[in-house]
């Protein structure tokens, strides 16, 4: 039998890069091959047993549930929300789905125009609207001061663009830089999009991951056109569960918006999972216990990347400062000339220079939208010296032991020093 594929999927639509390095990873393991995972991010640390007794006790919960979640659930979110972005949020502007992938991909699909995402951005935006043939516009940054986000740039798109309709999607803190957005560059954006009537969806899973500075929402300065995306995939390690969570702006236009990526939501996945549901409801109260434990995964989070970040910044290796996340984005643009002699002319023939001789997986900076020909990587902290679960556990044990942060990463993470020296050999080779 022969088929031909739709042209969304046909026209050079890839798998996930992200899933797909990992598998590959994965494999390359399965193998007895030695490779230091920086490809895939993935908090690695053990599911909070308070949280996996919820989703036991609710484990027989098997009807199908409303497509927006189930009232408790949405009410339990919407008071967590409250309470971490200081603003008054009610349950019907909360809908939750299986991860907030699916609700960005809602989003996307639910309103008209065009999608504006800033370069960097995670990998899964633009496939997403080229599913649907949505058309994206990108706002250009530059590696030499860290990809930040200009207003300009922002302003200058919307300036030049033919549609008559924009949603920008803004990711702090983000993947893959790690980088923030400050207040006041969120206001300045804010007057933009009002004044533009862009709708923003502020992609926040990383918000309690956030250790450089405090995390803000841009719903603070632009509540009537911000859709929070949010879940516990990052700051819980519960991305296997997959459970995300959207919040709508109040009043009649968000309800539209709510219907509207519901819509989308029934006729995809119908809801999301009866039972991690009703454990989530546990995962979203106002629990001490539970905030410290998402204390000690960021503050280990922190300790592991600032610790790539040094010693690449010792190898004089251009990279923005962490602040939240696991994620770094260095740049190897000054060697261009000696990588060049070895064949390595864009980022995916760095990746694929660096797993091949060096045995470290990454993923090319052309996955997150940026030129072919800049020699950015991302990296992600979140693998290495926590490859089992075995050893993810034995770190916040050790942590709960009280050896800081910092004796941990000198002490326990052999992974990452040995990726620093391997980093080492390969400049020096260069
Ligand atoms: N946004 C960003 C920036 C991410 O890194 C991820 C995790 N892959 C997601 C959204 C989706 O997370 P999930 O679907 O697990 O909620
Ligand atoms: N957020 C992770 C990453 O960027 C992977 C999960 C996914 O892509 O869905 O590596």
């Amino acid at each position: 039998m022969k088929f031909t594929l739709s042209p969304s999927i046909g026209n050079g639509l890839s798998p996930s890069p992200t899933l797909l390095i990992n598998e590959r990873v994965r494999q390359m393991w399965a193998n007895g091959e030695t490779v230091y995972h920086l490809g895939f991010g993935e908090s690695r640390f053990p599911a909070h047993p308070k949280v996996v007794g919820a989703l036991v006790e609710n484990a027989s919960r098997q009807s199908y549930l409303p497509s927006a979640g189930i009232p408790e659930l949405r009410q339990a979110v919407a008071d967590f929300h409250s309470r971490q972005l200081q603003v008054d949020i009610s349950a019907d502007q909360v809908i939750v789905a299986p991860g907030s992938k699916a609700l960005l991909f809602a989003f996307q699909m639910a309103v008209a125009g065009a999608t504006i995402l800033h370069t960097p951005s995670w990998v899964s935006y633009e496939p997403q609207s080229q599913l649907f043939n949505r058309p994206v516009l990108r706002i250009p940054a530059s590696p030499q001061d860290g990809h930040s986000l200009q207003p300009a740039g922002l302003q200058r798109v919307l300036h030049n663009s033919p549609h008559d309709q924009h949603l920008l999607i803004l990711n702090s803190p983000s993947n893959p830089t790690g980088q923030m957005l400050e207040p006041e560059l969120l206001e300045e954006i804010a007057d933009i999009c009002r004044r533009g009537n862009v709708l923003v969806l502020s992609d926040e899973i990383y918000g309690l991951t956030a250790f450089g500075r405090e995390h803000v929402s841009i719903s603070r300065y632009y509540p009537e056109g911000t859709v929070v995306l949010g879940g516990k995939s990052k700051h819980l390690s519960l991305g296997g569960w997959r459970l995300g969570t959207a919040i709508v702006p109040p009043g009649e236009g968000g309800q539209q918006l709510l219907q509207a990526a519901a819509k989308v939501g029934s006729e995809l996945w119908s809801t999301a999972s009866a039972p991690i549901q009703y454990a989530a409801i546990t995962a979203y109260a106002d629990d001490s216990e539970l905030s410290a434990y998402i204390s000690k995964c960021t503050e280990l989070h922190a300790a592991r990347t600032r610790y790539l970040w040094r010693g690449l910044c010792e190898l004089d290796v251009p990279c923005a400062e962490p602040m939240g996340g696991f994620y770094l984005f260095p740049n190897f643009d000054h060697w261009r000339k000696p990588l060049a002699a070895r064949r390595v002319h864009t980022s995916v023939d760095l990746a694929r220079h660096l797993l091949d001789e060096w045995q470290i997986a990454t993923l090319p900076g052309a996955d997150f939208g940026t030129p072919a020909t800049e020699l950015s990587l991302r990296l992600s902290t979140s693998y290495v010296d926590l490859e089992t679960d075995q050893k993810a556990a034995k770190m916040i044990e050790l942590a709960d032991q009280g050896i800081t942060a910092e004796q941990l990463v000198r002490d326990y993470h052999p992974g990452l020093q040995e990726v620093l020296a391997r980093l080492r050999n390969f400049l020096s080779s260069l």
